[in-house]
């Protein structure tokens, strides 16, 4: 990686990449200076669940860097081969173990600065018991007048939590 974080070497021949304008391109992009590869950089998808449970919504406590012991709902990055709804949902297992089923697409949140774009579900729990692990310090409900809203880890968490609170309201 370079020194802003970007590739310095291509991924499919190791040759130096170089800031090139191509003709095609609006932009510059990271050329192969051997074999003419373009390392396109995107941004990456995040998937998550807001699990609901009796009114409630469920938080869990960051173990892991960044924001580390903060609170967010479930969400990571998706892998191949899934959809953003199964990301959500696998996420929501792995870092809760609670069992959940989406209700519906809440939003989607771009965070411009990180690179990354949430989609964000709304599901309720059908099953499995809250369980700490490396991920989670701890895993608390929360009814919208709860919400830890100075102590939560992203922006995004923050967006979310509003549109979940905005919904709430409404019902
Ligand atoms: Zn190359």
């Amino acid at each position: 990686m370079g020194q802003s974080g970007e590739l310095t070497y291509c991924p499919r021949c190791g040759h130096r990449l170089a800031e090139t304008l191509l003709e095609t391109e609006d932009r510059p992009r990271l050329v192969c200076t051997s074999c003419a590869y373009v390392f396109y950089q995107n941004p990456r998808i995040v998937a998550g669940a807001i699990p609901i449970q009796d009114g409630r919504v469920v938080l869990l406590r960051r173990g892991i860097e960044p924001r580390h012991g903060y609170w967010t709902f479930p969400s990571g990055f998706m892998e191949l081969g899934e959809t953003a709804e199964q990301a959500a949902v696998r996420e929501a297992k792995e870092e809760t173990n609670l069992e959940v089923a989406i209700l519906s697409l809440l939003s989607v949140y771009t965070r411009i600065e990180a690179g990354t774009v949430a989609v964000v579900y709304l599901a309720r729990v059908v099953g499995g018991a809250p369980q700490i692990n490396k991920e989670a310090l701890e895993i608390a409900t929360f009814l919208p007048q709860e919400i830890p809203w100075d102590d939560l880890a992203f922006e995004s968490t923050r967006w979310a939590l509003r549109d979940w609170v905005r919904r709430w309201g409404e019902r």
